[in-house]
């Protein structure tokens, strides 16, 4: 039980399941870049001692299954276009550029496919949800009559849950409602999702978007596909212009159905955060900006929303609708290029298993062989010395500092900073202690910013006192507070964090 928790002595913590598997994990990441940050910060209190940017918490990319979410439509083309071996080689930019050689009328042409299977679903879908709910066949009638088969269709499709923030188009309705009704540029928006049965916002949310889709001036303009599952997820991402995405920053840790929509030349209108912080390019796709600017969180949704419908109205619709005599917007056909040909191979299961092999699999494996050698002789001897060097490690104590006074005197320009530092060790090797110097800039009462480690070296040692001493070249400017930080050394252990001992003096 005291894995679980951050402070086990602690009878109010509840027990966590990220914090028990990270204490039996030699490895530790992120499926996102951003993921990663936002994790070195959450668990930082499990590594006292260490500032969040120095925990030993990396990161891997989410990504899609290729076979499973591609439309055939488009697998033939790729293959086609690509060469028939390129599912062994996804990863490779130079077959997904080729689609840059594809005539836009193709692109379209398959688009247009796509989107007429989701439009035949959709109307038959709804029309059974409707009928089965008893709704009066006028309002069925008014609804189904109301689709325009070949509206801009905004996607937006996931778990309800609160974060994901559902809701946000709907804050002005009254734009909203001109949105969609243009009659030269309409717009459609197709919702589907499930909430958790416990979630009761999330169900609030499906509840609230089904009640603004009965309204007159949305009649066929904003839909709701009840049972969201993989069947109708697939033929969303395969099948509208743009996969819409609004979640709280920074609570999506990846998302992956924006990915989805990537492969089938889908593009992506969505928060900076998870995934899309790494995927967007804004010649591919549409973004709201990562950073917060309003800590209330109204304030915040209100600012989205209207950053939302102003991307909307002056830069997604203006493009999709900018068609010529051939009823093609070339200038869209380049935004779905670019989107196949730069962030679809990113994405890949080759990608993120190339990063999983070399960032932790092969080191792993690596750290298998050799602790299970010779009967695992060598899992025996870490265990052992570890449990040795943790009873004596309280006995250290300093002994001297010697190091330039900064808080009283600027180190004179040009000259070295130096440290001379003296542990007494009894009993431990003092080379299996390491020393060093940290340079940091403190930005408040629980917050410093590191900006330079150099560690001690061992200089000798004399009746159980050790000596550590180093020469800093002050290649920074400007005012620093530093302190010295003592832990265990031992070149077998897999990282600083693997054995948790920590001293600053
Ligand atoms: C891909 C997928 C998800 C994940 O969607 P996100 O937008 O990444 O949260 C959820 N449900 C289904 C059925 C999916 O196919």
């Amino acid at each position: 039980m005291a894995w679980g928790k951050a402070d086990a002595t602690d009878p109010g913590e509840l027990f966590s399941m990220s914090h028990l598997a990270i204490r039996m994990s030699q490895e530790i990441n992120g499926v996102s870049k951003l993921h990663g940050e936002v994790s070195r910060k959450m668990f930082n209190n499990l590594f006292p001692g260490y500032i969040p940017e120095e925990l030993h918490i990396g990161h891997v990319t989410n990504s899609v299954h290729y076979p499973t979410w591609i439309a055939p439509e488009w697998h033939d083309l790729y293959e086609e276009t690509f060469g028939k071996k390129f599912l062994r080689d996804q990863y490779n930019h130079t077959h997904w550029r080729l689609i840059h050689k594809v005539a836009d009328e193709r692109i379209m042409a398959i688009r247009r496919v796509l989107k007429q299977k989701l439009i035949r679903y959709a109307k038959q879908k709804i029309q059974d949800d409707l009928t089965r709910r008893g709704e009066n066949p006028r309002a069925i009638f008014e609804v189904l009559n109301n689709i325009t088969e070949d509206a801009l269709i905004i996607g937006f499709a996931r778990r309800f849950a609160t974060y994901k923030r559902a809701q946000l188009l709907f804050s002005n309705i009254e734009r909203l409602a001109e949105i969609v009704n243009d009659a030269k540029r309409p717009v459609l928006f197709m919702y589907a999702g499930k909430a958790h049965p416990a979630d009761s916002g999330g169900k609030e949310l499906i509840r609230q978007i089904v009640h603004i889709s009965k309204r007159p001036e949305f009649a066929g303009k904003v839909l709701f596909l009840e049972d969201y599952n993989m069947e109708i997820a697939k033929l969303m991402v395969q099948g509208v212009d743009i996969w819409l995405n609004t979640p709280t920053r920074p609570m999506e840790a990846s998302g992956t159905s924006g990915m989805k929509a990537v492969l089938n030349g889908v593009l992506n209108f969505s928060v900076l955060d998870g995934w899309w912080a790494e995927g967007y390019r804004p010649d591919a796709g549409w973004a709201l900006p990562l950073e917060d600017t309003y800590t209330e969180a109204h304030l915040q949704n209100e600012l989205d929303a209207e950053t939302l419908y102003n991307i909307l109205e002056n830069e997604i619709v203006p493009t999709y609708y900018d068609t010529d005599e051939k009823g093609i917007s070339t200038r869209w056909v380049k935004f779905i290029k670019n989107n196949i040909a730069e962030i679809a191979p990113e994405f890949t299961m080759q990608r993120m298993l190339d990063d999983y092999y070399s960032r932790f699999y092969h080191k792993l494996a690596q750290r298998f062989r050799q602790l299970k050698q010779a009967n695992n002789s060598r899992a025996i001897e870490i265990s052992a010395w570890k449990s040795q060097f943790q009873k004596q490690w309280p006995q250290i104590e300093l002994a001297g500092i010697d190091a330039f006074d900064t808080d009283n005197h600027a180190l004179p320009m040009g000259k070295p900073f130096y440290a001379k530092l003296q542990l007494r060790v009894d009993g431990l090797n003092p080379q299996e202690i390491g020393v060093e110097i940290v340079f940091f800039k403190r930005i408040n009462d629980d917050e410093l910013e590191i900006r330079m480690v150099q560690e001690l070296a061992f200089a000798g040692e004399a009746r159980h006192v050790a000596t550590y001493t180093c020469e800093v070249d002050p290649l920074m400017t400007g005012v620093y507070e530093y302190g010295f930080r003592v832990f265990p050394k031992k070149e077998w252990l897999a990282h600083r964090q693997d054995f948790l001992l920590v001293q600053w003096l």
